[in-house]
C-alpha cells in the first residue's frame, strides 16, 4: 500500500508511522491474544520477551482486547457467560522494557489516556465468580454495554447512564524470578484448596509472547495467573487509577517490563460482581523513573496520584451503611461481612425502583460507585459505606414522604 491510499496514516498524521507522533501496538478487534501474540502475554514471567524497548520520557499506545480475550458476543443469547474460558484471562499488551530503569527504582507511569476500541462493553455475572455474594446469584447474568463517547448505555438495563472513569484493571511490571517463586509458594495452599485460580491445569491455554516449544513450556510451568494483584501492580482494578494518574510501580527487573490490559471503561469501588464495564481499549502511557525509590521511599506495593479528571456528582449521592452484624449474626471487625451487607441492602433498596437484582447488583459494580470502610474500631462491628450517584438514573430514588 503506498501512502497516498492509507489514509489512516497520511494526512493525519505528521509521522507516517505513527499515531500524534506516539509509537501504537494495535490489536485486531475480534482476534483472541493466542492467534496474535507478537502482542503480547496472559501470565507474569521476567522471561517472555519485550515487545520494545524505551527510553525515559518516551510515550507509547498499547492496545487491548477485554479480560475476556473475545469470547463475549454482543447478543442477547448468554451461552457465552456459561462456556467462558477463565483461564484466557487477561490478554496483556507488552511486555515494555524502559530503559534506564534498575530493579530497586520506581517506575513513573502517567496514563495520559484510554479509550475504548471497539465501543462494545461486558458487565457479567459469572457462575461461581464475584467473591462474598457469588452463591446468591449461581445463574450468571449478561449484560452488554454501547460506549457512547463519555457514556455507557445497555439494553439490559434501561434508564441508567454511566459516565466514564476509564482506567486498565491491569497495569504492572514483571516479577523477579525470586518474587514469582514467593507468590507460587504463598498461593499454591490456596489454589489446592480451590481459593485462588489454577495454574499448572490452566498452563495449556499460556500466551508468552514469541515464545514456542521447551522455552514456553518451562516458562508456562511456573507462570503467575493475572487474576490476584500483587506486589508488581497487576489486576488492581481500581476505579480511581484512571486517565490521568500517575503510578509508581516499585521495580523487580531491569527495564520494569511494563504491561496493561483488561481496560474499564467505568467501574464501582470493590468491583464487586467481579466486573466492571469490560472493554476492548486503548491506554496511552509515558515513562519515567525515581532512582532508587523501592528503598529511599520504602514502597513494596504500587503507590498512585489519582487523576485530576473525574465525574463529578458532588453531593448527589445516597449512602448505604453495613455492618460486620445483622439480625442473630455477628462477627468481629469484618469488614466483608459489612461489605456483603451494605451490597444485600443496596440491591433490595434499588429493587423497589424496578430493578431486578440482577441489574441492580450489576449497577452497583459498573457505576462509580464510592465504598468506603466508616470505622474498624468500635468493637465488635466493622462499618461500610457504599455511596451510589443519584444523577446515573432516570429517575428519582431518594426516599419521598408519602
Ligand atoms: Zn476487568
Amino acid at each position: 500500500m503506498s501512502d497516498s491510499t492509507d489514509f489512516t496514516r497520511s494526512g493525519v498524521s505528521r509521522f507516517p508511522d505513527r499515531d500524534l507522533g506516539v509509537q501504537r501496538f494495535r490489536c485486531e478487534v475480534g482476534v483472541p491474544l493466542a492467534e496474535q501474540k507478537h502482542l503480547g502475554h496472559n501470565r507474569w514471567h521476567p522471561d517472555i520477551p519485550p515487545l520494545i524497548e524505551v527510553g525515559l520520557g518516551d510515550e507509547l499506545i498499547l492496545e487491548s482486547g477485554g479480560y475476556d480475550d473475545y469470547q463475549l458476543r454482543d447478543v442477547d443469547d448468554d451461552q457465552d457467560i456459561h462456556t467462558f474460558d477463565l483461564t484466557r484471562t487477561h490478554p496483556l499488551t507488552g511486555p515494555v522494557k524502559v530503559d534506564g530503569v534498575k530493579a530497586g527504582d520506581l517506575l513513573v507511569v502517567d496514563i495520559l489516556d484510554v479509550q475504548p476500541l471497539s465501543g462494545v462493553g461486558y458487565s457479567n455475572i459469572l457462575p461461581g465468580m464475584g467473591g462474598p455474594l457469588a452463591s446468591s446469584f449461581p445463574d450468571g447474568y449478561k449484560t452488554v454495554w454501547d460506549l457512547h463517547g463519555l457514556f455507557a448505555t445497555s439494553r439490559q438495563i434501561p434508564g441508567v447512564e454511566i459516565p466514564a472513569i476509564s482506567h486498565p484493571g491491569i497495569i504492572g511490571v514483571a516479577p523477579s524470578h525470586d518474587l514469582l517463586r514467593t507468590w507460587n509458594e504463598r498461593e499454591d495452599p490456596f489454589i489446592a484448596d480451590g481459593l485462588a485460580a489454577p495454574r499448572a491445569d490452566a498452563r495449556d491455554t499460556a500466551v508468552l509472547r514469541d515464545l514456542e516449544g521447551d522455552e514456553w513450556a518451562r516458562v508456562a510451568e511456573t507462570a503467575a495467573r493475572t487474576i490476584p494483584p500483587r506486589e508488581n501492580g497487576g489486576n488492581m482494578d481500581i476505579k480511581n487509577l484512571s486517565r490521568g494518574s500517575r503510578v509508581y510501580f516499585p521495580v523487580f527487573v531491569d527495564g520494569a517490563l511494563f504491561s496493561s490490559g483488561d481496560f474499564h471503561f467505568a467501574e464501582g469501588d470493590g468491583e464487586i460482581t467481579w466486573n466492571a464495564i469490560e472493554m476492548d481499549g486503548v491506554g496511552w502511557y509515558r515513562f519515567g523513573v525515581i532512582k532508587d525509590g523501592m528503598a529511599r521511599y520504602g514502597v513494596r506495593t504500587p503507590m498512585f496520584r489519582p487523576s485530576p479528571v473525574d465525574p463529578q456528582f458532588g453531593t448527589r449521592y445516597l449512602s448505604f451503611t453495613g455492618l460486620s452484624a445483622g439480625g442473630k449474626e455477628q462477627r468481629y471487625l469484618d469488614t466483608t461481612m459489612a461489605v456483603t451487607q451494605v451490597v444485600e441492602q443496596a440491591i433490595e433498596y434499588l429493587g423497589k425502583f424496578g430493578y431486578s437484582p440482577e441489574q441492580a447488583y450489576t449497577i452497583i459494580s459498573v457505576a462509580p460507585c464510592e465504598m468506603h470502610v466508616g470505622g474498624v474500631v468500635d468493637i465488635p462491628n466493622a462499618a461500610v459505606v457504599l455511596k451510589i450517584p443519584l444523577d446515573i438514573f432516570d429517575q428519582d430514588i431518594l426516599p419521598q414522604p408519602k
